[in-house]
């Protein structure tokens, strides 16, 4: 059973909007600053692997699991500001773009292959 409301979904909805009250912070996040802030979340992620090859990848996976974790929280901390305030159902949202997903992305036709949809229709 998929819920439309994912309940710890919400729980850290409330546990980020707090944290943003409490700083009064609410003022300076808006939409457009907070979507470039996802990014550059994501880009701090990214750096953890700049410029590292296959070897170095994997020790970084086994060494830096604490700086990967923190970023892809601060990833998911901006995500939920962000549906919060867009008032868009994460949950219910991902599972209709999983739905797209599986229709642009047939398995039978796709597996194995790394083409872009438009490539292979
Ligand atoms: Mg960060």
């Amino acid at each position: 059973m998929i819920s439309k409301k994912g309940d710890e979904l919400d729980k850290l909805t409330d546990v980020v909007l707090k944290f943003r009250d409490e700083r009064d912070w609410r003022k300076f996040h808006t939409p457009k600053d907070l979507a470039m802030d996802l990014s550059v979340e994501a880009a701090e992620l990214l750096e953890i692997f700049l410029w590292k090859d296959k070897k170095e990848i994997k020790k970084i996976i086994r060494e830096k699991k604490k700086e990967i974790s923190d970023e892809l929280c601060d990833v998911l901390h901006v995500l939920l500001l962000l549906s919060h305030d867009l008032d868009i159902d994460l949950i219910g949202e991902f599972h209709r773009k999983m739905e797209d997903n599986r229709k642009k992305y047939p398995a039978d036709k796709v597996r194995g292959k790394n083409k872009k949809y438009t490539e292979y229709r």
